[in-house]
Formats: C-alpha cells, sequence, structure tokens
C-alpha cells in the first residue's frame, strides 16, 4: 500500500517534471507555450493569446480604442469593473480589501500592446 502511493506520487512528479521541461524549452526556442507555435518572442502565439483572452467575453463589445481595465479575483474569479483607467481599477482594490497579489488586472487594449506587456 504503501509503496503503491510512493509509486503514484513519483509518476505525478515525472509528469511535472516533463511539462515544465516542454514549457521550458517552448521558451528557449521561441515557440508558444500553450501550441508550440512561432510565439514571436511573447509566450504564447497570436493565436493562443487572442483565444487567452477572448474568456473575457464582454470586453469584445467594447471598442479597441477605448480600452477598458478590471480587476479579476484569482481565488473566485470574482471581476470587479469594468473601469476607465487603471487607476480606478487600482482603486478598486482599496474598496475589495485586496491585494495585488490576489488580483489579476485585465484590459481589453489592442492585443499587440498586449502581448509586448506579456514578454
Ligand atoms: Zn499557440
Amino acid at each position: 500500500m504503501g509503496a503503491a502511493v510512493e509509486s503514484e506520487r513519483c509518476d505525478n512528479s515525472v509528469k511535472n517534471e516533463r511539462a515544465r521541461e516542454r514549457y521550458a524549452r517552448r521558451r528557449a526556442t521561441d515557440a508558444c507555450t500553450d501550441c508550440g507555435g512561432p510565439a514571436h518572442g511573447a509566450c504564447r502565439c497570436p493565436e493562443c493569446a487572442k483565444r487567452s483572452c477572448e474568456r473575457f467575453a464582454h470586453f469584445k463589445s467594447i471598442p479597441a480604442w477605448e480600452p477598458s481595465y478590471a480587476v479579476i479575483e484569482l481565488d473566485t474569479g470574482t471581476e470587479h469593473g469594468p473601469f476607465d483607467t487603471e487607476a480606478e481599477a487600482a482603486a478598486s482594490l482599496v474598496f475589495a480589501k485586496l491585494s495585488l497579489d490576489e488580483v489579476e488586472f485585465v484590459s481589453d487594449a489592442p492585443i499587440t500592446a498586449r502581448v509586448a506587456g506579456w514578454t
């Protein structure tokens, strides 16, 4: 029994290790960490980056030339916003008693600007 648990834990750590290696290799070869395609210096290729952004579907209705901002609580997925400026989004953290470590800032700024910011 004890041995079975040991080996299971071992398999998981090997799997994680391989995932880390694949991630590191893709980063090293300038490949998308999601699909392995050309990432042009970013973590993800433009297609995967775009798909990742489109989780926030409501942003699609906001014109790209008027970026807005939102704050997502990492633990609960609760969204605050949208806000007109990053400063407003940051101020909302104070009201919600959240720290920067507990949230993710998102914006609907043009995709090229965001990809550059992620590297
Ligand atoms: Zn990709």
